[in-house]
């Protein structure tokens, strides 16, 4: 078993699989200095996912081996990016984003921030999971500033599987990010050739490689061929709100409860008593709460515990209802989560944070 991982690891490296076909086999890091110069600077910050995640065999796509291959693996495997940028890259964790952590995603927009800073860099890529690249993705809409493009990307198949597609999705991020015309453009998901914008963009199948979009909203753009091309200067996509993270060391406890029939409402309580400074709930439809769940959001917002309504519902608009209660608009409730543990971060004023919501 362990050498058969290790087997795949060194595949994964080495594989023409995972490189591209490419005609390009040519220039790729031989360019000369003068050209170098000239190209872009983008850093890949990798946090592990199914891009770097081998199977026993080609024809598996979904039984990962817990072993994640590093960054250095990444880079090796598609040399073709370094035709378009001059790219360095840096490990922040190596895990799936299924157990990533609220820590491993507050050290990760600081060092996106810190990269953002220095002149040279153009853009920063993210390699992620794709469970909940939509998590961090709108994390860092919030908690970055920049005009500099901040892409992530991830892949649905494993690096030694058939028809992976971790190389191209890696390249197009790195494209993305190189391309001036992405700037002012906030945080990007890339994948399977298209650019999402991190505020709407969610995972929508649990194995197709055609994951990450957003239904209602639709995606930004497109990578056609060597062309990044633009469909809409973003509207709201790249994000008022502002969340400054770099005096913060912990994020805020914040949990999310789903409503469904017959539902009680110890749920809510139990993890208000666990620590949880906030509770988003994925109510049904437009944010429908019974009378106990009126009553308990009135009762937690007199102890100065935000207790926010978003929906269940797959697309839509949860609009402001209940006195008292903060709706999430657009936001999905995961996403809303995210937007609830930053504002607790900041304040505990919930006249304020039922600000940040109506922004959204
Ligand atoms: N389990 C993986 C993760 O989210 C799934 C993926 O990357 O596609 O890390």
């Amino acid at each position: 078993m362990k050498t058969s991982i290790r087997a795949c690891l060194a595949w994964l490296a080495l594989t023409p699989m995972f490189a591209l076909p490419a005609a390009a086999q040519q220039a790729k890091g031989q360019s000369e200095p003068s050209a170098n110069a000239r190209k872009p600077g983008v850093v890949i910050l990798a946090t592990g996912g199914t891009i770097v995640s081998s199977t026993r065999s080609p024809t598996d796509m979904a039984n990962y081996s817990g072993a994640l291959a590093g960054v250095d693996s990444l880079l090796k495997a598609v040399p073709q990016i370094h035709d378009y940028a001059n790219v360095r890259a840096e490990q922040i964790v190596n895990v799936g984003s299924n157990v990533i952590t609220s820590e491993n995603i507050l050290n990760l927009a600081k060092r996106v921030n810190a990269l953002l800073a220095e002149p040279e860099v153009a853009g920063v890529v993210v390699t992620h999971g794709t469970d909940t690249m939509e998590e961090t993705a709108y994390f860092l809409s919030l908690a970055t500033r920049s005009s500099k493009p901040v892409v992530i990307t991830g892949s649905m198949r494993p690096a030694t599987s058939l028809s992976a597609d971790g190389p191209v999705n890696l390249l197009d991020a790195v494209m993305v990010a190189a391309d001036p015309g992405s700037r002012d453009r906030g945080v990007m998901v890339v994948m399977n050739d298209r650019i999402s914008a991190a505020r709407y963009v969610t995972k929508m199948n649990t194995l197709n490689v055609d994951t990450m979009g957003a239904l209602e909203q639709g995606y930004l753009g497109a990578i056609a061929g060597e062309r990044v091309i633009y469909y809409f200067e973003p509207a709201r996509a790249k994000g008022e709100l502002y969340f400054d993270v770099s005096a913060v060391t912990k994020l805020p406890q914040v949990e999310l409860v789903y409503r469904y029939q017959g539902q009680e409402m110890q749920l809510v309580r139990d993890a208000v008593a666990e620590g949880a400074r906030g509770v988003v709930i994925g109510f049904t439809g437009n944010g429908n709460a019974s009378a106990d769940h009126e009553a308990l959001i009135r009762e937690f917002g007199s102890k100065g515990i935000p207790v926010v309504r978003s929906s269940r519902a797959v697309s839509g608009i949860v609009t402001p209802k209940l006195s008292g209660s903060m709706a999430t608009g657009s936001l999905s409730a995961q996403k809303a989560r995210i937007l609830l543990m930053l504002a607790l971060s900041q304040t505990s004023d919930l006249g304020q944070i039922s600000e940040f919501f109506a922004q959204q």
